[in-house]
């Protein structure tokens, strides 16, 4: 994956497209990979948290969510080649789903968001098996029970919207025993979804 160092944090230089078709050869070979949409408050973060930065470091890929981030990588001479938003990735993957018949978990929120987000999801793409729900309001001692329901559902993604501070550092913990190929933080999507 080719990156470009934004204040430390290697973000993806590449486009939407090209991150599609890359996360579509991840669901094939079903290693677990941990996505962040890099916005400026996250790069902040990373700034002032060394926990934080190097959970970052570590994530499989990293893409330019914020403008300001996109900005930042133009800035340091070494462009991204778009802005490749969250929210559209979201989407755009839904789309691949469609083709592909992929399963997917949805996790994070309130109870009567998700289910929404669901449903309105289910019906904008009916050939993608929604495997299982969850909301986002759990503490940590669920967080196994919370991981075995996934293991069980086996998804090919796993979308997670829970606070920014929480959803990535929860994703790096449990990446690989949840063994999803592609798990990504998605903030607050499941409240737009849900309209
Ligand atoms: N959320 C959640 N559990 C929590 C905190 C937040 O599921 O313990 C959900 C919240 O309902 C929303 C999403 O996470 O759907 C993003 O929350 P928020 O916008 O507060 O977080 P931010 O992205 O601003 O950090």
């Amino acid at each position: 994956v080719p990156t470009v160092s934004v204040f430390g944090i290697p973000v993806c230089k590449w486009g939407m497209e090209d991150t599609v078709k890359y996360l579509t050869e991840v669901v094939q070979t079903g290693q677990p990979h941990q996505i962040i949409t890099a916005n400026p408050i996250m790069v902040m973060a990373a700034l002032e948290n060394p926990e934080y930065k190097s959970m970052m470091q570590q994530a499989d890929l990293i893409v330019p969510d914020g403008t300001g981030v996109v900005w930042a990588a133009r800035k340091g001479g070494q462009p991204v080649t778009e802005r490749v938003a969250g929210f559209d990735l979201l989407h755009e993957l839904m789309k691949q789903g469609e083709q592909l018949g992929w399963k997917v978990f949805l996790l994070g929120a309130a109870p009567e968001v998700i289910q929404e987000a669901s449903a309105r999801l289910q019906l904008q793409y009916p050939r993608v098996k929604i495997v299982g729900t969850r909301d986002g309001y759990f503490g940590p001692q669920e967080d196994l029970e919370v991981v075995g329901e996934i293991v069980k559902a086996k998804p090919d993604l796993l979308f997670v919207a829970r606070g920014a501070d929480t959803q990535e550092p929860w994703i790096a913990k449990y990446k690989n025993q949840l063994g999803v190929p592609v798990i990504m933080g998605v903030g607050g999507s499941f409240d737009v979804i849900s309209g």
